[in-house]
């Protein structure tokens, strides 16, 4: 059985990402989602286990102590997430792909850890004031936060070019097309040729 790849999404908040990585997912590419820890609180919707494991900052330190990361970062203050490595290392034992939806740090991180065996994908906004009106209207974050979240993303997107694929996400049913793509003859080229 050959073993699973590494599929990395990054971006900057609001981009859409996490849509595209949910519809990623349902394209038969033998994906599995990667869930990640974080110690920050759940948002309405969201479900211990599925979207993330929610973590006391507490355990979180104890979980960074045990090695239990393959990166984390302090994506914004206070705040941190982190790759469990048993999320990626079973599925990837198991012969599946692991898809992570993941700072843009993190994603260059684990692009460095694991080579080859990883498409490092940057979703791009159209631009700052498209992004700015896309968090505005998502609702889920307070003004504060969202000027946080813009002020980084002018940070992330000069990360952009070290990454292995650059999508823009203006259309989103074009940038779909253009993920399925970008990851579809990734995951069907061998490695080793
Ligand atoms: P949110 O709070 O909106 O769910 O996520 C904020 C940012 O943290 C997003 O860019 C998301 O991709 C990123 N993130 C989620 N999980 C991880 C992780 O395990 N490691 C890192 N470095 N970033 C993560």
């Amino acid at each position: 059985m050959q073993e699973g790849k590494i599929v990395i999404f990054s971006a900057p908040s609001g981009t859409g990402k996490t849509t595209l990585v949910q519809w990623l997912l349902t394209q038969g590419l033998n994906l599995g989602f990667s869930v990640s820890a974080t110690s920050r609180p759940p948002r309405n919707t969201e479900v211990d286990g599925k979207d993330y494991f929610f973590l006391t900052p507490a355990d979180f330190r104890q979980k960074i102590e045990a090695n239990a990361f393959l990166e984390w970062e302090e994506v914004y203050t206070d705040k941190f997430y982190g790759t469990l490595r048993s999320e990626v290392e079973r599925m990837m034992a198991d012969g599946r792909n692991v898809l992570l939806d993941i700072d843009v740090k993190g994603g260059l991180n684990i692009k460095q850890q694991y080579g080859s065996k990883a498409l490092a994908v940057f979703i791009k906004p159209p631009s700052i004031d498209v992004l700015c009106q896309r968090l505005e209207k998502r609702g889920t974050e307070s003004a504060d936060v969202i000027r946080e979240r813009l002020e980084k993303a002018s940070f992330e997107l000069s990360f952009a070019p070290k990454f292995d694929a650059v999508i823009v996400n203006d259309d989103l049913e074009t940038a779909k097309q253009n993920c399925l793509e970008e990851v579809r003859s990734f995951i069907s080229t061998d490695p080793n040729d």
